[in-house]
């Protein structure tokens, strides 16, 4: 008997234990702190009034025998979700069926399994710095990765180079951890270089809900040609406070076709096989989400979030400090002022503001240097750290 070596080829994730270890050592230094945490992407505020409805009326039909579910008919979601997250992909103007949508417990169980789709010999394209799991996943199946440098030359959005051969290729917009997005005309060279290779685009669209610009895509099914190339994930977690609920989803168009194959159906199969369904309570309070109530309920959160953002985007503009994010993403992406290196800064923040931030170096190698905020926290902790830190710079 062998294990899975590959699990050999992970680095070690030092980075959130690092903080949790250097908080630790600062708080018991400093019992009396006022530490203020913008660390961890989490989410701070609870669930919508419309959403915990749902759940009460859905616990109570669970209750009775002739309203009971048990396991769902497929793995892939009821009817009721699958049908109103097709429908919320028409305010971006794309129509699509709700059998192209697979519902799932969040994007990153699907970003995550999405790999058992794919040969092992794929030629695995990634961004770097970048969100973590679409490396480990691929190395733990034993795929290469290659990179492609996001940096502050190109905005942090870099474009395909048609030299290079990819397989597989990862976007995330807006990014994490840099909080960039991309426009249309550079989603669609990304999507024709995709064509143009025969690879397949994994779209990570966590934070699609954050876009305040009318003119940036949601979704990259927003490019003509995307449906054959192209599967979308999805996610609760940051749109409506699902992060400890678990729901998310995936869209696989009928057009995308491999060999012959429609990849919608091999994922169905994949799911069939290894997964039995988010829960109906789960799913009936994804739905309330799409409601009139629901999405005014989501929006009004979302702008006490993007309020947050815009106190760290003004007080770093105002300090002349470099940074992406912030206008359509919950995190701002800084350069370290002073020329301090990620880890340096991260001291720096926490022995002389108590400010707990995220150093950027834990996202890749492009990353050192750089530093990520987050706007998910508490708004007057938030003007509160802005000011410290402006005091700080003086
Ligand atoms: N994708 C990105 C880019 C994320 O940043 C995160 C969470 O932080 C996820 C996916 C995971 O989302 P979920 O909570 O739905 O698993």
């Amino acid at each position: 008997m062998k294990l899975n070596g590959n699990f050999q080829n992970l680095e070690q994730s030092y980075l959130f234990v690092t903080i949790a270890q250097k908080v630790a050592a600062y708080t018991q230094e400093h019992p009396d702190n006022k530490i203020i945490k913008m660390g961890i992407g989490d989410v701070t505020m609870p669930l919508a009034p419309a959403v915990i409805q749902a759940m009460h009326d859905a616990t109570e039909e669970q209750a009775h025998k002739e309203t009971f579910h048990g396991y769902s008919p497929d793995s892939d979601g009821y009817p009721f979700l699958r049908e109103a997250i097709a429908a919320y992909y028409k305010n971006f103007g794309v129509d699509m069926d709700a059998s192209e949508v697979f519902v799932g417990d969040g994007a990153k169980s699907d970003v995550g399994n999405i790999v058992d789709l794919f040969d092992v010999d794929n030629t695995v394209l990634v961004p770097d710095p970048v969100y973590p799991v679409y490396v480990d996943t691929n190395i733990l199946s034993g795929r290469k990765i290659e990179y492609v440098d996001a940096n502050e030359a190109n905005g942090f959005l870099p474009l395909p180079d048609p030299s290079r051969k990819a397989d597989i290729i990862y976007l995330c917009s807006p990014n994490n951890p840099t909080g960039a997005t991309y426009n249309k005309e550079q989603l669609k060279a990304w999507v024709d270089y995709a064509l143009d290779q025969k690879a397949v685009i994994l779209f990570d669209a966590a934070y699609e809900a954050f876009i305040t610009d009318p003119s940036l895509p949601h979704s990259i099914f927003e490019i003509p040609g995307a449906e054959k190339c192209a599967i979308e994930f999805c996610s609760f977690s940051k749109t409506a406070g699902f992060t400890g609920m678990r729901c998310g989803y995936t869209v696989i168009r009928k057009e995308l076709v491999i060999d012959g194959v429609q990849v919608s159906k091999l994922w169905q199969r994949r799911q069939g096989c290894k997964f039995n369904g988010t829960s109906y309570i789960t799913q009936r309070a994804a739905a309330a989400v799409f409601t009139e109530e629901g999405q005014k309920q989501i929006r009004e959160t979302i702008a006490y979030y993007q309020k947050n953002a815009q106190v760290m985007m003004d007080a770093f503009t105002k300090m002349g400090v470099w940074f992406t994010g912030g206008t359509n993403s919950p995190y701002i992406w800084l350069k370290c002022p002073g020329g301090m290196g990620s880890w340096e800064y991260f001291d720096y923040l926490l022995h002389n503001a108590e400010i707990v931030g995220t150093p950027g170096e834990g996202f890749g190698k492009n990353g050192e240097g750089y530093f990520r905020l987050t706007a998910f926290g508490d708004a007057q902790k938030t003007v509160e750290a802005m000011e410290r830190i402006q005091k700080l710079q003086k």
